[in-house]
């Protein structure tokens, strides 16, 4: 059986080596932008709304391995989600990294992977960077800043 922690990492470096969605929508009907200035990680989201369903989702920016791959795993997760299921996926990845809770396994499916990060504090903000910034998008606020 494979080690699961190089199973998770391969999944990480993988996504930040080609990450997915990685593209400026436009028109986009939201979109914001989000920095971690304790790593110096950068991303712009972009979304396109149909009804509350996101229909498409993209981002660009540019930052550590965690964050890049965190951000192409998220523009997959909530692709075709409503705003509410993609709202609710991202307390569910918080609680997971912040180590708060074990989130819902089943509806984070491959998210998993980044379970690991509650144990790197510094490190739980490059994870949910995109899922932030996802969030200041979708309440029509155009930055946020990881404090
Ligand atoms: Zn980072």
């Amino acid at each position: 059986m494979p080690d699961l922690r190089e199973l998770y990492q391969e999944v990480i470096l993988d996504h930040s080596r080609n990450p997915r969605n990685f593209r400026k929508l436009e028109p986009a009907d939201r979109s914001a932008d989000g920095t971690n200035p304790l790593c110096g990680d950068r991303v712009t989201l972009y979304v396109r709304l149909e009804g509350d369903r996101i229909a498409e989702v993209g981002f660009q920016g540019q930052g550590c391995a965690i964050s890049k791959s965190s951000a192409s795993m998220m523009t997959e997760a909530v692709k075709g989600k409503t705003e509410g299921e993609a709202r609710s996926l991202f307390e569910g990845f918080h609680e997971m990294v912040t180590g708060r809770g074990a989130g819902d396994a089943k509806a984070l499916g491959k998210l998993t992977v980044f379970s690991g990060v509650s144990e790197f504090p510094a490190r739980v903000k490059c994870a949910s960077l995109a899922w932030h910034t996802l969030k200041a998008a979708l309440d029509k606020s155009d930055k946020v800043t990881m404090e």
